[in-house]
């Protein structure tokens, strides 16, 4: 059976970093899940107020806002209504801040939902919300006496060594996961989804629109890079390295005393 196939037959959680990952990479798939829990883990508006000036904002609040009710208009043509969101409103780019509490929130849904799947982003140096939402996941499930199957969807990450952006892979070496060519209803329908984020044109018009990608989550060290060289995020001016962010997942591996080698 593909992976698409056994999510379309599973309860799904979604964990995403912002709202509009779950559209870029997940898009095509949403529109067949059948009433899935979407958990947000941030609000989609940093504390900086550069990409809300360019959004056209003046106050974060606003920003925010504008974000929400984009994802409320792309979710509404997958199908998918208001009540099955879950945000966890931390704010955009201080999520790895707050993993062992983002861990605690997820867990507590999981326990709630007692989901067959759980979907979240691979750990891969594209955006520090990103790989906190993968570690936190993986704390949650690590916490649970019988945890859903984590599952990944393709983000981004660098380019090779260049500061280009690549999406819609996994990182080169692993495992390439399972290629998804969307029908031609889906993909009008993902493309429909995208223009719903208005705010975020730039950024999603990088995804692809015909495709996804799916695995199974492989067993990852947090504490160690994910690939070598410069990770994407570490090309912005974010407050964030690698080398702080592996710290900090060093941090919340230890507080909730799990090892490494359990994830
Ligand atoms: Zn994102």
């Amino acid at each position: 059976m593909s992976i698409e196939d056994l999510l379309a037959g599973r309860s799904v959680v979604v964990v995403a970093a912002h709202p509009d990952d779950e559209t870029g990479s997940a898009g095509g798939l949403l529109q067949r899940l059948s009433d899935p829990i979407i958990i947000h883990t941030t609000d989609g508006a940093p504390y900086s107020l550069a990409d809300a000036r360019a959004a056209g904002f003046e106050r974060r609040e606003d920003y925010m806002l504008a974000r929400r009710q984009e994802l409320l208009n792309a979710l509404e043509i997958a199908g998918i209504g208001p009540d099955r969101l879950r945000p966890l409103q931390f704010a955009d780019q201080e999520s790895s801040l707050h993993m062992e509490q983002a861990a605690a929130c997820i867990a507590k849904i999981l326990k709630h939902v007692r989901p067959g799947a759980v979907l979240t982003h691979p750990y891969e140096g594209g955006h520090p919300d990103h790989d906190a939402a993968a570690l936190a996941v993986h704390l949650a499930c690590a916490s649970l006496p019988s945890p859903p199957e984590i599952f990944e969807f393709s983000s981004y990450h660098a380019a090779g060594s260049t500061a280009a952006i690549e999406t819609g892979r996994f990182l080169p070496g692993q495992e390439p996961g399972e290629l998804v060519v969307l029908s031609a209803a889906r993909r009008e329908s993902k493309r429909r989804m995208m223009d719903c984020f208005v705010t975020q044109r730039r950024m999603l018009h990088q995804f692809p629109i015909d495709s996804e990608r799916y695995r199974r989550a492989p067993a990852y060290d947090f504490t160690q890079p994910p690939h070598s060289g410069k990770l994407f995020y570490e090309n912005f001016d974010w407050g964030m390295t690698g080398e702080r962010w592996r710290h900090l997942a060093a941090e919340a591996l230890q507080s909730l005393g799990i090892t490494t080698a359990a994830l």
